[in-house]
């Protein structure tokens, strides 16, 4: 049959239109190209509708602008659909499976959410007195108190507002130490397999960050310590479990060698997803340890915060916590709670008030709808995934390091190299299969790596399903590698130039 003619059509609009909706197919109704709310902008077309005779404009006139901002001239619903239309374009962890390696990006529950919006939490105001914020400043000092016993720890801080503000906070009560010890120590060992923001911490704090060579093993051995250990050592800092997914064996030992030489020990407790209910970090000999309330405990994150990175001491270090810190009191027979800033060796404050207060309402919601049993499953459930995935990809991924996993698992595109395929290609084509991509080239140390960590809250159907597609991907890289190569296929957003906004800077738009 011959093909039948598209009707000749001269009107530009259509064609336009064609052409937009060939380039983003969407998969609900119609779905356009999304132009910026600065391209909706029509003079004179306006979002409010208050008359002028409601307005004050008793400003000084020195004080008013001489000419109008730059603002879109948009109205209410032009407002409303353009976010409403990116957030549907936005993916989340309450639509797929977000493997996001090192992240943890597990299912947040909307109790938490619940309780954070309870109004005596939610407009509870930073400079309510005390007296009137028992309720807030006692679930402060719960989670507190539930943070040191799964932790193993003495004293905490819940004040920073995220992993790496926790590890600033750590560094600084460590050099605090060593200065109330008239000691000068300049250097803070960190294995190479460490997470970016460990060597930027140390530096921020004034010390100077060694690397540590992590072996064939991918785990730190006495050995390597011994060649960069000495007494000008201030601190090692390494994470367990390492960003490999492996736990580190030799910790106790590392431990000792350190504070033997006068250093302590900073633990990036940031995958405390792998340990919750198993072991006692703090039994470890570690002497400062920061966790990520964002990750392990279930608050929203990704797209930049706000988080939680609360930072637990040994004794050691308590007197160098920062300020304020919740104390716990009696007063006519019942319990009173305050902040006490009557701490003269402290690192000082680190932000304005306590911290992000709504994040620490759902850390704590979650640790007590979980208790301790509910906590040690999550592990338990953490590793088996991360386990589950290793086995069903390792013969056809290639698998830089052997051992068992703990809460995720690293492989690499060696294998598919052979047929020009790389790492960012998997990656973008993971995503036509509805998958956000695991993290990819970290660890640094593994080349072109693939870092998945599933978490505890993924079904073995969704594994299954990933796990599928990851070697369907494999399949596809041997016989059709130009289709990876083009990836994305089916996203609103098709393949981008990466290097593009880099090396075209346009950071105002001008209409
Ligand atoms: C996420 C992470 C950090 C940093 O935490 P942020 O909250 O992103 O600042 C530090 N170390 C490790 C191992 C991490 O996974």
């Amino acid at each position: 049959m011959k093909k039948s003619q598209p009707s000749p059509d001269n009107s530009e609009t259509s064609s336009q239109l064609k052409d937009e909706l060939n380039a983003f197919p969407g998969t609900i109704g119609h779905a356009f190209r999304e132009p910026l709310i600065f391209e909706r902008s029509r003079p004179g077309r306006s979002g409010y509708s208050f008359s002028a005779e409601n307005v004050d404009v008793s400003l000084p006139k020195e004080l008013r602008r001489s000419a109008a901002p730059l603002l879109p001239e948009v109205s209410e619903p032009d407002v409303v659909r353009h976010y409403t239309r990116l957030s549907q374009w936005n993916f989340s962890i309450d639509t797929n499976f977000y493997p996001l390696g090192s992240c943890t990006m597990k299912y947040n529950p909307k109790v938490n959410e619940e309780v954070a919006n309870y109004v005596g939490f939610a407009h509870a105001h930073p400079y309510l007195p005390g007296e009137i914020a028992q309720g807030n400043l006692e679930l402060m000092y719960q989670l507190e108190q539930a943070l040191l016993a799964i932790t193993g720890m003495d004293a905490i801080t819940l004040q920073p507002a995220a992993g790496a503000h926790g590890e600033l906070a750590g560094i600084l009560m460590i050099k605090a130490y060593h200065e109330a010890h008239q000691s000068q120590r300049k250097k803070v060992l960190i294995p190479d397999s460490a997470h970016g923001t460990n060597p930027a911490s140390c530096a921020m704090a004034g010390f100077k960050a060694v690397e540590i060579k992590t072996g064939k093993e991918g785990i730190l051995t006495p050995e390597a310590l011994n060649t960069v250990l000495d007494d000008d050592v201030a601190a090692i800092m390494l994470t367990n479990p390492n960003t490999l997914g492996i736990f580190e064996p030799h910790i106790k030992e590392i431990c000792q060698m350190v504070h033997d030489k006068g250093g302590l020990v900073y633990c990036d407790g940031a995958n405390l997803n792998a340990l919750l209910g198993q072991t006692l970090i703090g039994e470890m000999g570690v002497d400062v340890l920061h966790m990520n309330l964002h990750k392990t405990f279930t608050t929203p994150h990704g797209g930049g915060g706000p988080g939680a990175g609360p930072v637990a001491v040994k004794k050691v270090l308590e007197p160098y916590l920062p300020i304020p810190r919740i104390t716990k009191r009696e007063k006519d027979g019942q319990p009173f709670y305050e902040l006490s800033e009557d701490r003269p060796q402290s690192i000082g404050r680190l932000q304005s008030f306590y911290g992000n207060f709504g994040i620490l309402v759902r850390a704590y919601t979650y640790i007590r709808e979980m208790g301790a049993a509910g906590l040690k499953q999550v592990s338990d459930g953490a590793v088996l995934n991360a386990n589950y995935i290793r086995k069903r990809l390792e013969g056809t991924f290639e698998l830089p390091y052997k051992q068992d996993s703990m809460h995720e698992v690293v492989f690499s595109d060696k294998k598919q190299n052979a047929f020009g395929v790389k790492t960012m290609n998997i990656a973008k084509r993971l995503m036509d299969y509805g998958f956000h991509p695991p993290t990819v080239y970290f660890p640094l140390i593994v080349a072109g790596a693939l870092m998945i960590e599933p978490t505890e809250t993924e079904s073995k159907e969704t594994l299954d399903k990933f796990c599928d597609a990851m070697l369907q991907i494999a399949k596809e890289a041997e016989t059709q590698p130009e289709l990876l190569h083009e990836a994305p296929h089916n996203t609103q957003q098709k393949l981008l130039d990466e290097a593009y906004a880099v090396k075209n800077l346009k950071l105002r738009y001008r209409p």
